[in-house]
């Protein structure tokens, strides 16, 4: 299929506490975050006894059935989708982890990335722990095995304190769940009920789908304690400055969620209505690259008095596809995807809305359609900066050198995409959308992170230490404890 238009998606994570038919729930609930994660899907259930995982790769409904969520069943559930950001993408690093310690059986499922895991790794391996997957995420759990506190959330708390980096986390034991999120809260987490129960979620699509209610978001440096019906509470950190991630509202979050205590349509559509405001263009049109980009471009039409039509079409059913190689020269990859309606387009001066570029790979070959398709002029707005910088902070980007705004001016950028004009989202546009500028991070456009790193990390740093070869994946069957 070519390489992704987009940065690649994150994880999502979702808990539910005391609750009936509690693997049903997160089940659902992970169908509604499937867009945050398409490599594998998992779940673990407790049952104030044991604890029972169930994972595989692959999409959430092809993981979980009716039979397997009966089976699970359980009072208390953590679930959680994955595609991978420190790891690779295999069964053993899918999510939750459970693993057996001297407190009994503990599940961790992990949204975000731990930018000192690999430190902390080399030390533990010294000091001759063992590792069962490449994920930074186990670390999590060996910490926790290694504290001497009583409870777990004081185990986690220590765990915590000990890693630097991007977490919105759920654990799970057989008889309480406790959610965190990281100081600077990079990644959404929010809280919610169903009925009576507490239901802790990526985005509140989640408890959409179960009937569940929004509350409020788990606040940085917050843990949440869960039993049935009950609620603890406690700091990790003291509130300070947030850096929230402003990709999850250009981009990443789905537009009916409340992330960071906002809807994310309303964010994204004001992003475009800035846009139109800041990038104008003598046109006769205005259309979205579908899905991502749809609000932005109601946005921007709507500031700049134009139609919005509908003159791309996604094929939302393509899953992985053989394309020979003489095939990908032709742009078969876009082609698959996309159809450009010529009746919409034959004749027209073009406004093209996307969120973002990337390599601009694939929007020079979505131009190349449109001019196909009959359209006399092509001019592109993007609702977001130029992405000069990768991320560190759990998205799966490309190293700089593969970002085109990194080496690129847009004039430069526009020659190479064969559009007529170009522009950008500024800076201070994006931040005039979310309402809260101070509160976010922007270092992907800015190169200003907001923590230190080691510039070298790799996605696959853990796999590159290890001299393990991967097999395919067993059959099905649960894992259980
Ligand atoms: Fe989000 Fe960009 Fe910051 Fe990464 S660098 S957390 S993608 S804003």
């Amino acid at each position: 299929m070519g390489r992704a238009r987009h940065w690649r998606e994150e994880c999502g994570v979702v808990g539910i506490a005391g609750c009936a038919g509690a693997a049903e729930l997160t089940s659902l609930a992970l169908h509604a975050l499937q867009h945050r994660g398409q490599e594998s899907a998992g779940i673990t259930v407790a049952d104030g006894h044991t604890l029972a995982t169930h994972k595989r790769m692959g999409l959430v409904a092809d993981v979980f059935d009716e039979s397997t969520v009966k089976v699970l069943g359980g009072t208390s559930a953590i679930g959680h989708v994955r595609y991978s950001t420190t790891g690779t993408s295999n069964l053993r690093n899918a999510q939750p982890i459970q693993v057996t310690s001297h407190r009994g059986s503990l599940a961790l499922a992990h949204n975000g990335n731990l930018i000192n895991a690999h430190v902390l790794r080399r030390l533990m391996e010294q000091e001759g722990s063992i590792f069962s997957t490449t994920s930074d995420s186990e670390i999590i759990l060996h910490l926790m095995a290694r504290s001497r506190a009583e409870r777990v959330e004081d185990a986690l708390a220590e765990a915590l304190a000990q890693v630097q980096g991007a977490y919105s986390l759920v654990v799970l034991t057989k008889d309480k769940l406790v959610a965190a999120r990281d100081p600077l809260g990079f990644r959404p987490l929010c809280l919610g009920r169903f009925q009576d129960s507490y239901v802790v979620c990526s985005e509140s699509c989640a408890l959409d789908i179960m009937g569940g209610r929004y509350q409020r978001d788990i606040e940085p440096g917050e843990m949440v304690i869960l039993g049935e019906g009950e609620l603890a509470s406690r700091r990790l950190a003291p509130r300070g400055r947030e850096r929230r991630c402003v990709f999850e509202h250009i981009y990443f979050s789905r537009p009916d969620s409340m992330v960071f205590g906002r809807n994310v349509e309303k964010i994204r559509r004001r992003c475009g209505e800035i846009l139109g405001r800041e990038a104008p263009a003598a046109a006769d049109l205005v259309c979205a690259v579908p899905d991502s980009s749809n609000t932005a471009a109601l946005g921007y039409a709507r500031a700049a008095g134009l139609p919005f039509e509908l003159a791309l079409i996604r094929n939302h059913y393509v899953g992985r596809t053989f394309i020979s190689p003489a095939q990908k020269v032709r742009d078969m990859s876009v082609r698959i995807k996309f159809n450009p309606v010529a009746e919409v387009l034959a004749g027209q001066r073009v406004v093209v809305v996307d969120d973002s570029i990337v390599r601009g790979t694939t929007m020079r070959k979505l131009v190349k359609l449109f001019r196909a398709a009959g359209a006399a002029e092509v001019h592109l707005r993007i609702a977001s900066p130029p992405i000069t910088n990768p991320c560190y902070y759990g998205i799966d980007t490309p190293v700089r050198k593969e970002l085109i705004a990194s080496s690129h001016s847009v004039d430069e950028i526009a020659t190479y995409l064969r559009v007529d004009s170009l522009r950008y989202l500024s800076l201070e546009g994006l931040l005039e959308a979310t309402g809260e500028a101070e509160q976010y991070c922007t270092a992907c456009f800015t190169g200003a992170y907001p923590i230190d790193f080691a510039e070298h990390v790799e996605k696959n740093v853990f796999d590159l230490q290890t001299e393990t070869r991967e097999v395919p994946a067993p059959a099905p069957g649960g894992e259980r404890s």
